[in-house]
This record gives C-alpha cells, sequence and structure tokens, in this order.
C-alpha cells in the first residue's frame, strides 16, 4: 500500500499539466493503432516520449500486460525496429526486474525494441550499479517511470529466506536480506517452505527497493519529487501473466 500511495503521490505533484501531455501522448503510435489509447509498433520519438506523462507510461505497461495476458500482443516486426532505433532510442519507462526466465520484462508488458529499459538482477533489488544505470535512463535518457517488478515464487526470494549460502550468490542474496527482517511473524516457518512467508517478503522488497531508490540516488529523487518520472511497484504472478501494480 504504501508504494501506491507513494506513486499516487509522485504522480499528482505532475498532474497540472499531465492531461495536456497525455493527450499529446496519443500521438506516440503512428500506426491506425495510436487512435486508441495504446501503443504500436512504431518506435518512440525524443518528442513522443517528452510528451508521455509517469501516469501515461505506468498505463501503457498496464495496457501492455493487459494485452500479454488476452493473447493480444503487437506482434512487432522486431527487425524493422532495430532498424528504426539504430540511431537514437526514447524508451518511455525503465523496469527492474528479476533474471527469472518466466519474468521477462519486455515480454509481460509486450513492449518491444526501444520501448523500455531493462534491468534485472536475481531479486530486483538495486546496489550502485543499478542504480546508476536507472539514473542513465531516466536523467540522460528521458524515461518517465522507474518500475520494479518483483514475482511470485521468486528462487531468489527463497534463497533469501534460506540463508543459503554459495558462492556469489551469498552476497547477492544479502541484498534481500533486509526484506526477509522485515517481515515480521510466519513463526515457527520462516523458510521456503512457507508460501505466504516467500510473498511477504517479496512484496516487501519491492517497497524496500523503492525506498532505496529514494534514499540512494538524489537523481531518481529528485525528478520524482519535481513529478517528472514517476516510481512504481509492481508484483507478477507467474501463475496467471498478471502484472498487479502496487
Ligand atoms: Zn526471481
Amino acid at each position: 500500500m504504501a508504494i501506491r500511495d507513494h506513486s499516487r503521490r509522485t504522480f499528482l505533484k505532475g498532474a497540472g499539466c499531465s492531461l495536456i501531455a497525455a493527450g499529446a501522448a496519443a500521438g506516440f503510435g503512428r500506426s491506425a493503432r495510436a487512435a486508441g489509447a495504446g501503443q504500436s509498433c512504431a518506435v518512440p520519438t525524443r518528442a513522443a516520449q517528452q510528451a508521455i506523462t509517469p501516469q501515461t507510461a505506468l498505463r501503457m505497461l498496464e495496457e501492455g500486460n493487459a494485452r500479454f495476458v488476452q493473447g493480444k500482443m503487437l506482434n512487432c516486426d522486431y527487425l524493422q525496429q532495430a532498424k528504426a532505433t539504430a540511431n537514437g532510442q526514447f524508451p518511455f519507462a525503465a523496469v527492474l526486474g528479476c533474471i527469472d526466465s518466466r519474468a521477462s520484462n519486455e515480454l509481460i508488458f509486450d513492449q518491444g525494441i526501444g520501448d523500455i529499459f531493462s534491468a534485472r538482477v536475481a531479486g530486483n533489488f538495486v546496489n550502485d550499479d543499478i542504480l546508476g544505470s536507472l539514473e542513465f535512463a531516466c536523467a540522460v535518457t528521458g524515461a518517465k517511470l522507474v518500475v520494479v517488478v518483483g514475482h511470485t515464487e521468486c528462487g531468489a526470494i527463497k534463497g533469501a529466506c534460506d540463508d543459503v549460502v554459495m558462492g556469489n550468490l551469498t552476497q547477492t542474496l544479502a541484498n534481500i536480506k533486509p526484506a526477509v527482517a522485515a517481515v515480521t511473524g510466519y513463526e515457527p516457518n520462516r523458510s521456503s517452505k512457507n508460501a505466504a512467508f516467500v510473498q511477504a517478503v517479496a512484496d516487501k522488497n519491492v517497497a524496500l527497493t523503492i525506498a532505496k531508490i529514494r534514499q540512494r540516488s538524489l537523481i531518481l529523487s529528485g525528478l520524482a519529487d519535481r513529478g517528472e518520472i514517476g516510481l512504481a511497484g509492481c508484483m507478477y504472478d507467474v501463475h496467471t501473466g498478471r502484472a498487479h501494480f502496487m
């Protein structure tokens, strides 16, 4: 809930011009499909990207996931998109997700080449390198939204719950441990065998990751405070294909 409230607040700050910009964003797609609010296979231009508000960017991801769930993906020509973006990219959002093979950011939000930045690490946490990447996405390249996407049945979350020790993975999982510690209760079974506990940790991990983005990136928190970008959390259900924005 905290994330939702937070993102709403962030979005509301930019509400003064959002309606106008949202209208302009209808020009995002150049095909007939753009007659609706949805995306098309046309790659974003700088003008189109800049006309998109954080709210519109969130809606585009919601609509993309709806297409995915309904089996109505855009079916774009990716090679054509590759050629169209070869000399410049203007993605509308940056998505931080897990490396899980079932949770590809582009697939679950039905996005093509040039549409979104995609950062992935086991457990969808941030460190200096991920934060730098997100700063590049928003402050340098103009993305309007950062979304942290956790997912159900996450092996990294389960590993952190079980205190798995293995090579470099030990340090990777250490980034998730604050979420494990922040979830109280679930005694006596605070392990991966307790599905409710695992999901509670996954939810908390998304919330803490967003908080960490704000705390550790003055660039991103400044953009968010000015309403120039949105920060949102999301939980992807590997059983249904649905992405639930928090
Ligand atoms: Zn995962």
